[in-house]
């Protein structure tokens, strides 16, 4: 069987940035998110390359995006610095077959944006709050070997609305300390090609070191492959077609006001 083809990019700016926030992104991606990424999901049925916007070509030249069987990218602020015939080129591949995953930030990105055809704004917060993430449909290839439902102890906050196109469908769903509650992880057809937006990743907290979340990602790169057929994935678990009175509260409940007469 050959192997998936994945091209990880990454703007590569805040893990060398000077000052405090660089200090913390290296902290955890000492070589850059799409270095570490390429290391964790390494497997034998990949072949993975890591690439960045300060390499020549913006780290993907022709001969590289047409040997591009999937390709992640992570962007912040450095998505204006991406070359418009780069994006052009890029979603035409995309409507072609190849794979996209944009990760996190990634959904201010060009070739997100392009491809989705909204402004995919939404609400956001950074103080460090947990997000619980919420596998929404019983049996997903993206979803295979995720609990129903995990934390991310600390995480940034990105809330609805989020202004994506209605024909996504949702396979992930997160609740925040908060309050809010977002389309985490959303699924699309774009011509042929397959996109998956999965929203945990921000760049100072160790997000990406979570076990769930790799699981996530490795599903996602299989799933995005051109050649994907659903048979191949061994590990299904779904949960039986019943309704479950959930007992127990995940988070904490306060009802001291509840039956109190005025
Ligand atoms: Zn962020």
């Amino acid at each position: 069987m050959s192997k998936i083809k994945v091209t990880i990019w990454n703007e590569f700016v805040h893990e060398q940035e000077g000052g405090a926030l660089g200090v913390l992104c290296r902290q955890w991606y000492p070589q850059g998110i799409h270095k570490y990424l390429a290391g964790v999901l390494a497997a034998d049925d990949l072949e993975i390359r890591a690439v960045s916007l300060d390499m020549p070509e913006q780290g993907l030249p022709d001969a590289l995006i047409e040997d591009t069987d999937v390709l992640m990218w992570w962007g912040h602020v450095a998505h204006s610095k991406v070359d418009d015939a780069l994006v052009e080129k890029l979603a035409a591949r995309v409507c072609n077959g190849m794979g996209f995953i944009p990760m996190h930030s990634a959904h201010l990105s060009k070739l997100f944006r392009r491809l989705m055809g909204t402004s995919c704004t939404l609400h956001w917060r950074e103080v460090g709050e947990k997000e619980r993430i919420w596998t929404v449909p019983r049996k997903h290839p993206i979803a295979a070997g995720v609990p129903e439902t995990f934390t991310i102890p600390h995480t940034e906050m990105y809330g609805e609305a989020f202004d994506i196109p209605d024909d996504g469908k949702i396979i992930f769903t997160s609740w925040y300390e908060g309050g809010n509650v977002f389309r985490s992880g959303v699924t699309f057809q774009r011509g042929n090609g397959k996109i998956f937006y999965f929203s945990p990743g921000h760049e100072t907290f160790p997000i990406y070191h979570n076990e769930n979340v790799q699981k996530v990602l490795a599903n996602a790169i299989r799933w995005a492959a051109p050649d994907f057929r659903d048979d191949s994935f061994v590990s299904h678990t779904p949960q039986p077609l019943e309704t479950v009175y959930s007992e127990n509260p995940l988070e904490k409940i306060d009802t001291s006001a509840l039956h109190k007469t005025l």
